[in-house]
């Protein structure tokens, strides 16, 4: 499901006005994967269902037989539909060497950890990470015999003093998803590079469009397309873009395992791509104009955004990222579960559920205390994460407004 260095060779879309001169990311969004022979003069790549993929002869057949990563071979390599898809995602990371797609966020952590690990090995993973991708090492690394050891997300270069012999791989989450500290990524990475350690970053938050992870020293750069790929809530999708040297591994596994992706979620991935740099400004001018509000709040303790000082990492933050996402968290000052809950159960505009990076507004209680084994999260009261969609930020304030009147009400009965 992948598009990389021996797949077909074909006509861009269009011969570059000056090849001295790079494409900027916005039209590389709308342009990326639309070869001609995908395309057949059609602007989308359309939707192919494909199991069997039927030759001229047993020549021909013989003849794909012995070059599988290079044109229709068979279903499961994926069609134009995929591959449109992979090649854009590559397009968005100058310097990356390929991509293989996922049938969703955590399937593509899995992938390039299992790319980079043999039993034996030791894994370095942030303490901010995602809680499957810490479930991952639980269920399937540590019965494998590779270990995990959890580091403070603000350890920068530091890192060093916890690479030893067996440490095969460092795992980022910049910023983490739940609590949102912004790492050091070129100053591990440089490290990592220097001690012969792989390293994997999970770019959900910023995608390629506001940090170009492999420009940075990444090794492998992993999306939840979920997300804001596919902008829509209406896929599960995930992707890895490997840098330089990675590639091989990481399509050889995809096809050992016989990770496929699905045409209509890969075509759903490619559609949202083309928006991506449009959405992404809104849910950032949304998401900094509730944040700010919210900074200003007395029930507010804190605001952690990483576009804002006072979070960990913002001046990270502002010296290596083009812009922000949508997702933030902010701590209440005092209260309780109780409070927290009449503060999300009442609120109109936003959504309640998991997952983030769609059109609509979303708010969860997120309690990052128990998920850390290597940092204390201290906070004055408990947490709320938010995701900005697309709807005006007046209406999405007043929404809070009042629920953090209801917060005050139950604070306030007892
Ligand atoms: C949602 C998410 C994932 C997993 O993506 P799915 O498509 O839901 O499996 C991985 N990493 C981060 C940071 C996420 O937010």
């Amino acid at each position: 499901m992948g598009c990389g260095p021996d797949d077909a060779e074909g006509r861009v879309l269009s011969a570059p006005a000056d090849p001295t001169r790079p494409v900027g990311a916005q039209t590389q969004l709308v342009e990326g994967g639309r070869r001609a022979e995908w395309t057949q003069g059609i602007v989308n790549p359309a939707v192919w269902r494909a199991s069997t993929v039927l030759f001229n002869s047993v020549a021909d057949l013989r003849a794909a037989s012995t070059r599988p990563n290079d044109g229709l071979y068979y279903g499961r390599r994926g069609t134009p539909t995929q591959w449109a898809l992979a090649e854009a995602l590559t397009a968005l990371e100058p310097g990356a060497e390929g991509t293989m797609l996922y049938p969703s966020g955590v399937a593509a952590v899995a992938g390039a950890l299992l790319s980079v690990l043999k039993p034996g090995d030791e894994l370095l993973v942030v303490d901010s990470a995602y809680e499957p991708t810490r479930a991952f090492c639980r269920t399937v690394l540590a019965p494998m015999g590779v270990t995990t050891r959890f580091y403070d997300p603000m350890i920068g270069a530091g890192i060093a003093d916890l690479i030893g012999e067996r440490t095969a791989a460092i795992l980022m989450e910049s910023p983490g998803s739940l609590t949102f500290e912004v790492q050091d990524v070129p100053a591990i990475c440089a490290v990592a590079r220097a001690r012969g350690v792989a390293t994997v970053l999970d770019n959900t938050w910023a995608t390629p469009l506001l940090f170009r992870a492999i420009e940075h020293g990444v090794d492998l750069t992993v999306l939840a397309c979920t997300k804001y790929i596919v902008g829509h809530s209406d896929a599960m999708l995930g992707s890895v873009t490997a840098g330089p040297g990675r590639f091989k591994r990481l399509r050889d596994l995809v096809h050992a395992y016989g990770i496929h992706v699905a045409p209509d979620d890969a075509f759903l991935g490619s559609r949202g791509l083309r928006t991506l740099a449009v959405r992404m400004r809104q849910h950032e001018a949304g998401g900094l104009a509730v944040a700010r509000w919210l900074a200003d709040q007395p029930q507010v303790a804190r605001v952690i955004h990483p576009a804002m000082p006072g979070c960990p990492g913002h001046e990270i933050w502002a010296r290596d990222f083009s812009g922000a996402s949508g997702l933030f968290g902010f701590v209440l000052a005092g209260g309780d579960d109780a409070a927290r809950t009449a503060l999300i159960d009442g609120l109109v505009h936003f959504g309640i559920g998991y997952s983030w990076g769609g059109y609509e507004s979303l708010a969860i209680p997120v309690d990052p205390a128990g998920l850390r084994t290597a940092t204390e999260w201290a906070a004055a009261g408990p947490m709320v994460r938010l995701h900005i969609g697309l709807e005006d930020p007046d209406d999405l304030i007043a929404d809070l407004a009042a629920g953090l009147r209801r917060f005050d009400a139950v604070v306030g009965s007892r």
